[in-house]
């Protein structure tokens, strides 16, 4: 597999929360060889420090931009460092997801993570990387190499969202996980710059019957 560019070789993966995308992506990652990217992770990561300097929605785009000026977030090996510190636990919290998901949608934000995603991978001496999020064949990789939209209906995605958010806290009901997936979806679809939508390239797979094995054989299917 070449790239259209002849540089890095990227399989870009975007979708809705609560789609299977991070499952596939990291299972696809292993089989064909590539290194995995979780953009969530980096924009998690970025709220998580936004939020430790004092900051929430109300902080104005000059306060965003200096705190991340004073800010390193790395990837390496499928691991989030946040100031050289790993916080794999701390941007799982409910916390760091609602501030991630708010964050998001500051130019601060995105331009700051922008050069950290196409930078980011080849640690492994990989030839590749699959990276997921909600703007990876839109705008981080338009060059990618293929570009797939998982997608899944809504009742199923807060299904799966319960299922991961209960593992952690038994207290977190169903209503509550289709309640933060709706808000997550609308936030993501309607924000003004990167706005979670399929690129007109990308091959759209509905996991809502799917099992992750079948989802990802489709994508094998679509790489070899
Ligand atoms: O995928 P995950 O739920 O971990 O992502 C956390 C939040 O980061 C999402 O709710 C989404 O708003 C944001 N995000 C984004 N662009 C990406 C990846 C994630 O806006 N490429």
């Amino acid at each position: 597999m070449t790239n259209r560019n002849g540089r890095r070789k990227v399989i870009a993966i975007d979708g809705p929360a609560g789609a299977g995308k991070s499952t596939v992506a990291r299972a696809l990652a292993v089989n064909i060889g590539f290194d995995y990217l979780d953009t969530g992770a980096l924009y998690r990561a970025a709220a998580l420090k936004l939020v430790q300097a004092g900051l929430n929605e109300g902080a104005d785009d000059d306060l965003l931009s200096s705190v991340l000026r004073r800010t390193l977030i790395e990837f390496k090996n499928g691991v989030v460092f946040l100031d050289g510190k790993d916080v794999s636990e701390e941007i799982r919290t409910p916390e760091a997801g609602h501030y991630s998901s708010v964050f998001s949608a500051r130019k601060p934000v995105r331009d700051y993570l922008l050069e950290i995603q196409r930078n980011a991978g080849g640690t492994n001496g990989s030839s590749g990387i699959v990276a997921e999020g909600r703007d990876m064949a839109t705008v981080v990789f338009p060059d990618a190499l293929k570009k797939f939209y998982i997608t899944a209906d809504e009742h199923t995605r807060a299904q799966r969202r319960h299922a991961q958010l209960s593992e952690k806290n038994p207290d977190v009901t169903r209503e509550n996980a289709r309640l933060d997936i709706a808000a997550r979806d609308e936030r993501d679809t309607t924000r003004a710059i990167a706005p979670l939508t399929r690129a007109a390239d990308a091959i759209e797979i509905d996991t809502t019957n799917l099992s992750i094995e079948e989802t990802i054989l489709k994508m094998l299917k679509e790489c070899l």
